[in-house]
């Protein structure tokens, strides 16, 4: 578990390519500046960390393309001590980038292996989420809601009502939605039954999966 020179640099010039991309929230540029995350890929894939690109991780899934964590986060708009819930632990990079904007977060993981790995891994390099779990995402977190935002890192065939329910009035939930390609939505919770819902183009991610086997 090493951070260098070498990968400090390698990450200002991925903050670079990130910002050149359109991402303008100096706090999540920060983050992306801070975090180690060659450490969230095995070692044999140092050299693509600090790449703008998604890549490969355990069971099968992806840890997220730095520019999409970063677009999606801002989406999020934060403020310091923001309850969120995200969907998708995996290896908990974005996880990671939401600490770092002093969120209290609340994280579901369904493949148990990468659920402990991360869970283990994360406190190791000082990353405390509230709460990681091992269960469905389709069901949000009933007992810890109202959430300020919820982030879904998996690809949506449909919005699932619970993540609307559980949102405070005013919060946000950034989810991509769709099957092969998803677009990336915003719905912004006006009162008991009134979302405001925005559009922000093409992603695509790894399928947000139903059953649990
Ligand atoms: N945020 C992650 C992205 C991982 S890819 C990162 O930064 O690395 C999406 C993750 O969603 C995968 O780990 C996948 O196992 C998980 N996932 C898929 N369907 C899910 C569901 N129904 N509930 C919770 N997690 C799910």
């Amino acid at each position: 578990m090493k951070d260098t020179f070498k990968h400090q640099g390698l990450r200002q010039k991925l903050v670079k390519t990130v910002k050149s991309k359109g991402i303008t929230d100096e706090r999540v540029l920060n983050a992306i500046g801070s975090i180690p995350r060659h450490l969230f890929m095995d070692s044999g894939f140092l050299d693509h960390a600090y790449k703008d690109t998604a890549f490969p991780i355990a069971a099968d899934q992806t840890i997220s393309q730095p520019y999409t964590v970063a677009f999606q986060t801002e989406l999020l708009d934060i403020k310091p001590g923001d309850k969120i819930l995200e969907i998708g632990t995996g290896s908990g990079y974005q996880t990671a980038v939401l600490c770092e904007l002093g969120a209290r977060v609340y994280s579901i993981e369904r493949q148990n292996e990468l659920f402990k790995k991360t869970s283990k891994f994360l406190p190791k390099l000082g990353y405390r989420p509230k709460k990681l779990i091992f269960g469905d995402g389709y069901l949000g977190l009933e007992e810890e809601a109202p959430f300020d935002g919820i982030i879904v890192t998996a690809g949506a065939p449909h919005v699932p009502k619970p993540l609307l329910s559980q949102l405070k009035t005013g919060g946000r939930l950034v989810i991509p939605v769709g099957r092969d390609i998803q677009i990336m939505t915003l719905f912004i919770r006006k009162g008991p039954k009134a979302f405001e819902q925005h559009e922000y183009g093409e992603f695509r991610f790894v399928p947000l999966l139903e059953d649990k086997n």
